[in-house]
């Protein structure tokens, strides 16, 4: 199933174009998307049926989120406030893995359309490498990576993509 993006152009799991990408942005500038850097893996991922997020390889505060809400896609551009993650042992307000100092970050996203050019964030604690997708995928907790205990691998996605959508639509409330 490909869903179309804003712009009108397709968005193909396992054929995820870079302009596909860039058009499902809602909370940035047109230069800010085109500046985005798209790991390889990215292109073979599925954003219509799970989150999939990455930090950007040229700009380290700089995240990005796909998150499938209903029917569509929404892209997100995050940042991570300065520094190393929160310093104690923290859980991800998203995939609810309990990560070792360090390991979680507050990322704020801007509100989408006017409120976002005021300024006006919403903020939350997200895992730093932003790969929820695969830490609600570890079998065995290690001491670094504790997935929400008593949930199966596939009741931790639907509720990160629950969490995630959630999040997506606070931001996209203001518009
Ligand atoms: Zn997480």
């Amino acid at each position: 199933m490909s869903v179309r993006t804003p712009s009108g152009s397709a968005l193909d799991p396992g054929h995820v174009t870079d302009d596909a990408i860039r058009s499902t942005m809602t909370n940035c500038s047109r230069g800010e998307a085109h500046r985005m850097r798209v790991p390889e893996w990215v292109h073979g991922s599925d954003p219509v049926h799970g989150v999939v997020g990455w930090r950007d390889p040229k700009s380290p505060e700089r995240g990005w989120m796909l998150v499938p809400l209903g029917e569509a896609v929404v892209g997100l551009a995050l940042r991570a406030t300065p520094g190393k993650g929160v310093r104690t042992t923290a859980m991800c307000d998203l995939c609810r893995t309990t990560r070792a100092p360090g390991e979680v970050s507050l990322f704020v996203a801007a509100r989408a359309g006017e409120a976002g050019r005021k300024l006006n964030t919403v903020g939350t604690y997200v895992c730093s490498d932003l790969a929820c997708a695969d830490n609600v995928r570890v079998l065995r907790p290690t001491p670094t990576l504790k997935p929400d205990p008593g949930l199966s691998i596939s009741e931790r996605e639907a509720a990160l993509r629950e969490r995630a959508a959630a999040f997506a639509e606070k931001v996209l409330a203001s518009r």
